[in-house]
């Protein structure tokens, strides 16, 4: 890493149990913030699409052949099997806007979180909890027409999510969305005073700070 690459976007790792708020968070963060300064990454997926949505939206849906060949050939930041399905962040992608100065968020499982806190250890990573079981379980019956079978898979496979919290450096709780959203803010707030990014943006006035003051 050279010391210009200080000077970049933040990178953010979002990971929730499926019915946590996830998703809505980031939604309702990015309208609040110019794409200029702040995206999410759209990832690569075999999972099929769901009722609307869109390939390159939501996800860029590819065959499980197509995915291999980008594992092959590098071309994943980071990627893993999550329940079943092959799901990827695109290295390119990361880079690029990362290089632009904008802030990108991401919105993988614990298995990616993992593997970005090691490529990356500047990373933020932020994990989101509902109040209660209950909860969780509410959200998901809200979600559609799943069947008992489906509903008892998914609060598994949450509480499997769930038990990776502690590998996180925040934990959100997500009770009243303004809240936690206002929370995930801040976290982005704080992220961009970091000394290594304000040193950067600022070494014009930090230099006769300094050379003024001696
Ligand atoms: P879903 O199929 O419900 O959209 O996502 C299932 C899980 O896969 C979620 O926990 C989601 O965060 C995770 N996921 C989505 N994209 C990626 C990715 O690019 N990499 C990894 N590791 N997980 C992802």
């Amino acid at each position: 890493m050279t010391t210009n690459s200080i000077a970049t976007g933040n990178l953010f790792i979002l990971a929730a149990p499926s019915g946590a708020g996830k998703s809505s968070l980031i939604r309702a963060l990015l309208e609040r913030h110019s794409h200029d300064s702040m995206q999410v990454s759209v990832s690569c997926t075999t999972r099929a699409p769901r009722p609307g949505e869109v390939d390159g939206e939501h996800y860029h849906f590819l065959s499980e052949a197509e995915f291999k060949e980008k594992i092959a050939n590098d071309e994943f930041y980071e990627w893993a099997h999550v329940f079943g399905n092959y799901y990827g962040t695109s290295r390119v992608y990361i880079e690029q806007t990362l290089a632009e100065g904008i802030d990108v968020f991401l919105d993988i499982d614990w298995q990616g979180a993992r593997q970005v806190r090691e490529a990356h250890p500047h990373a933020q990573s932020i994990f989101i909890i509902p109040p209660s079981l209950e909860i969780l379980e509410q959200r998901l019956r809200g979600r559609g027409q799943d069947s008992d079978e489906v509903i008892r898979g998914r609060m598994a496979k949450a509480q499997a999510e769930l038990s990776h919290y502690h590998e996180f450096d925040y934990l959100l709780v997500n009770d009243k969305f303004a809240q936690t959203l206002a929370q995930l803010e801040h976290i982005v707030f704080a992220q961009r005073l970091k000394v290594g990014l304000q040193q950067v943006r600022h070494a014009a006035k930090l230099k006769d700070l300094l050379a003024n003051g001696g």
